[in-house]
């Protein structure tokens, strides 16, 4: 062990010396492996050297990693959902190396509190009295629940009882913040009159869920917002309503499917919104909650919002992203979201005849690359059956068969920043939608490293 590390010390400085011996001893055990089972190992001290401090290497890796989103799915959950705007960015590194007033009110000098610089933007934005937010849109629909229905029943429609992603469903999540869900409806149709039957001494509250990732279509009926918000005022009960996406924006102004806003939802007598930071809204993850005052202050006592309070560095890149809401006419350029969002076809089309010629000449001729015409999703749960025009590069394998496409899939997913498509029809698909052409040519330039 002497020996190798003798001729480490560069290593050892850059590494510490607990780092490089446990990377030696476990290079040199399976050195050992490999002899006693009778492989032929090479034992040159350089060789042996590089190997260790490959595995240095290697393991000083960021786990996580940035990559290309060529899926199509412009807020895609498991690749991070919405890019932050570079305002974000910024307010984040403004914050994150050293001290801030965080909790500290600068004009009186003492104790301040977190929720203080982004509230008023919150209400300013939603037309809401008053708003809190937290770690993300769960959060946000188990704190509301756990302070303004522990113990109580809370009335939900069939239709509404939604799954997000697996791990966040309506009813469980319902039943971790210790109140009772009553089903009320079918799943296709609800009537204001089963709300009404359900209601009771026992009744906490009115919710309704934003139907994010499915539609129910055909034969149905849900009751009109202002119509439960009728019914919760008469019963004395608040209505809140969980929004999912979280926007704030006219978006058939930008050309894309309608989906109603904070501020909407709350004109047709929502007495509470709840909505997640890093869906359509563009933002960090994040949960907003906002509405009337007095819910929002017994909200803010729960004890347990300190558990799912936001942290400085989010704090900021929310309130950032936010302050770009104040001048919606430059959204589509400002708020990365909205500016994939609102790529035409055309402009995607045109970059895919750009580099199909590159990728052609980087993939080799065992490959074939064409333009075509695909669907872009927006993700998230955020208008699940509108689906955007967009444009891809189709590669096929001259060969045919799936091995060669699986191959190049995986290969693709091993470069330095991984570029992640999709298989359909016999082809890797890569949808340009989110591929910002200032990330262009680093794109191109590390299909140089695809190995063969
Ligand atoms: C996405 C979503 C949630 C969960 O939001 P997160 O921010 O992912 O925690 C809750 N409710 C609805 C309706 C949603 O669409």
């Amino acid at each position: 062990m002497s020996v190798i590390l003798d001729h480490m010390q560069w290593d050892v400085a850059r590494w510490g010396h607990d780092a490089v011996t446990s990377s030696a001893r476990a290079h040199l055990k399976a050195l050992r492996a490999a002899i006693e089972s009778g492989e032929s190992v090479a034992l040159d001290l350089s060789i042996i050297q590089q190997t260790i401090r490959d595995g240095l290497t290697d393991a000083s890796q960021p786990a996580l990693k940035s990559v290309f989103n060529l899926t199509g799915i412009v807020l895609h959950s498991n690749l991070g959902r919405a890019n932050l705007a570079d305002a974000a960015i910024d307010a984040m590194n403004r914050v994150a190396g050293g001290a801030n007033n965080l909790e500290y009110d600068l004009e009186r000098g003492q104790r301040g509190d977190r929720d203080s610089h982004i509230e008023s933007l919150i209400c300013e934005l939603t037309g809401a009295e008053a708003a809190t937010v937290v770690n993300n849109n769960a959060a946000a629909v188990l704190l509301t629940l756990n302070t303004l229905a522990l113990g109580k029943k809370v009335p939900v429609s069939r239709g509404e009882l939604v799954e997000i992603g697996g791990s966040f469903r309506v009813p469980d999540i319902m039943g971790r913040s210790g109140c009772s869900l009553v089903e009320v409806g079918t799943t296709n149709r609800t009537h204001l009159k089963d709300y009404a039957n359900a209601i009771d001494s026992d009744t906490a509250l009115l919710m309704r869920v934003h139907t994010s990732n499915y539609r129910i279509e055909g034969f149905t009926n849900t009751v009109p917002e202002p119509e439960l918000a009728a019914l919760a005022e008469q019963s004395k009960i608040p209505f809140v309503v969980d929004m999912g996406c979280g926007n704030l924006i006219d978006l058939k102004a930008l050309g894309l499917p309608h989906e109603a806003t904070a501020r909407q939802t709350l004109e047709q007598g929502a007495h509470l919104v709840l909505f997640s930071g890093d869906k359509l809204l563009g933002g960090p993850q994040a949960g907003v909650i906002a509405g009337r005052s007095d819910l929002v202050a017994s909200i803010k006592q729960n004890p347990l919002k300190r558990a799912l309070r936001l942290d400085k560095v989010t704090l900021a890149a929310l309130e950032a992203t936010l302050q770009l809401y104040r001048n919606p006419d430059k959204l589509a350029s400002t708020l990365p979201t909205l500016r994939l969002l609102t790529r035409t076809e055309a402009d995607i089309r045109e970059q895919a005849h750009r580099l199909a010629p590159n990728v052609t000449a980087k993939l080799g001729d065992q490959y074939r690359v064409e333009t075509v015409s695909v669907s872009s999703q927006i993700g998230s749960g955020a208008l699940p059956v509108e689906v955007l025009p967009s444009a891809a590069l189709s590669i096929k394998a001259v060969n045919g068969g799936d091995e060669p496409l699986r191959s190049l899939a995986e290969r693709l997913r091993q470069l330095p920043k991984p570029v992640i498509g999709r298989l359909h029809n016999g082809a890797v698909l890569l949808d340009l939608r989110c591929l910002e052409p200032i990330h262009e040519d680093a794109f191109i330039e590390q299909l140089a490293e695809l190995t063969q």
